[in-house]
């Protein structure tokens, strides 16, 4: 079988169709995985007996002639930081190294309503802390389109599975980036809803007003698909949004003729490689070729997202992060003597560099004395932010960016230095910080045979007018 042909609407008719079984279809996926992930790194826990269980009644369902759910035998791969019932779920932290939660994520339950057989959890950064996947407890991950470079972070394991042909979709979590700036670099597409628009229940919390899941697939129609099953209002996440969810794919085949599409200077200046904006400046080119009308736009504020994004997204996970305390589950050190000893060690040894740097700067920022200077100012200037797009959206339907402001890096380039790792995050951070959807669509590789990704930026609850442009593109390309 030619996993790399798949798509989910063909994976699903050849199961639907018997010319294959779904049982046979997971198979080939893990013995894809065993062929290729040891050089890879993208899994940490495969979750065989669950999947063959569900791939089973995917089978009997056919036999017997029923029409599939939409995901109907596809197989994916899911990121350690959603909970998945008897499944060990590490969120890439030793401090979590044999949690088996007693429940399941939402975005994950719904999928596998729809069809879908989870293959296993897929790598990550440490509580989704990181760009480029070193900061895994377990093991960084190896970029399939150069092994001596990173997959991207803090999704690093879901873009390269689907990249390397191990899962036909991944769910990722983007909090300041992490599903798009990774499908980036390993040449996939990934989708950030709005925020609201899929349930958190079960996500494991990094930065609660910014934590996002959405979809890493091989294609923008596949995208389209995977969010439509996860959509939607959750009774069990307060934060999801009562808003009705279109079908993605229906709307995503509109024409994009006539849609104005802004183009945000703060997006092309200092620091981006000359390779990259080469490869999003013909993407843009294309776009217009198909009818859009591009228009300038002005994100006036954007200087000060990267620094406001590190504020308030340490201050919520060091809140968050304090669950972790050795009492109820998770690690806990063997030889405190004291309560607050135990406390100290198990948190000491559980957690990474990265996170409890994180844990640091957010505890210092939420102090008192401080919480005026840093975390009230950080929230005001994310209210410009979000002006900014308000203001931006009131001429424009989506706006046209650089995913990233460079191709995937090499393994240990930026491990040393915090601030160039947190650069990084530049061009996806924005979005994050005002609620906003946005979906990377590769467009074109550098010299070095390394993925580009064009960012497309829209309205809140506008994922339609995105998907849309995003099949346009990829349909010219
Ligand atoms: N790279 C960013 C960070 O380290 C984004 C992480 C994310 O989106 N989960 O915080």
């Amino acid at each position: 079988m030619d996993l790399n042909a798949l798509t989910i609407e063909a994976a699903r008719a050849a199961v639907q169709a018997r010319r294959t079984t779904a049982t046979s279809l997971a198979e080939a996926f893990y013995a894809k995985i065993e062929k290729t992930d040891p050089e890879i790194g993208a899994y940490l826990t495969l979750s065989k007996d669950r999947a063959l269980e569900q791939a089973a009644r995917m089978d009997s369902l056919a036999a017997k002639g029923e029409e599939l759910p939409p995901l109907g035998g596809v197989p994916i791969g899911i990121k350690d930081v959603m909970v998945t019932r008897g499944v060990r779920t590490t969120a890439g932290s030793k401090i979590l190294g044999n949690y088996i939660p007693p429940y399941d994520c939402t975005a994950v339950a719904r999928l596998e309503a729809a069809g879908a057989v989870v293959l296993g959890k897929l790598n990550c950064d440490e509580f989704a802390m990181g760009s480029s996947n070193e900061n895994s407890a377990w093991r960084p991950v190896h970029n399939p389109r150069d092994l001596s470079r990173v997959p991207g972070g803090s999704s690093g394991g879901s873009a390269a599975a689907v990249a390397a042909d191990m899962a036909l979709a991944a769910l990722g979590s983007d909090t300041g980036g992490s599903i798009r700036q990774p499908a980036s670099f390993c040449g996939v597409v990934g989708l950030m809803p709005t925020y609201g628009r899929v349930s958190r229940y079960g996500l494991i919390a990094f930065a609660s007003s910014l934590d996002r899941i959405g979809p890493l697939t091989k294609t923008v129609r596949d995208a389209a698909i995977v969010l439509r099953a996860i959509a939607g209002r959750d009774p069990m996440d307060a934060t999801s949004a009562e808003v009705p969810v279109p079908d993605y794919v229906a709307e995503m085949e509109k024409p994009v003729r006539e849609l104005k599409l802004g183009v945000a200077k703060e997006y092309f200046g200092e620091g981006l490689d000359s390779e990259v904006r080469k490869s999003v400046e013909a993407a843009i080119q294309r776009l217009a070729g198909s009818g859009c009308e591009i228009v300038p736009v002005s994100l006036p504020h954007t200087e000060y997202a990267i620094p406001t994004y590190y504020i308030v997204a340490t201050a919520e996970a060091s809140s968050n992060l304090a669950r972790f305390d050795g009492v109820r589950y998770g690690y806990r050190a063997r030889d405190a003597r004291t309560l607050s000893e135990m406390y100290r060690r198990s948190r000491d040894h559980g957690f990474g560099a990265e996170v409890k740097r994180r844990i640091m700067l957010g505890t210092y920022a939420l102090s008192a004395g401080y919480y005026d200077a840093y975390y009230l100012k950080a929230q005001r200037v994310r209210t410009l932010l979000v002006r900014d797009f308000e203001e931006a959206f009131k001429t424009v339907d989506a706006i046209l960016t650089p995913t990233s402001p460079t191709a995937a890096f090499k393994l240990g380039e930026k491990v040393d230095d915090p601030l160039s790792m947190y650069l990084a995050d530049i061009f996806t951070v924005t979005a994050d910080l005002a609620g906003i959807p946005g979906i990377s669509v590769p467009c074109g590789e550098t010299k070095e045979n390394l993925p580009v990704g064009l960012q497309i930026l829209g309205k809140h609850f506008d994922e339609a007018t995105i998907l849309r442009v995003a099949h346009a593109y990829e349909q010219a390309a």
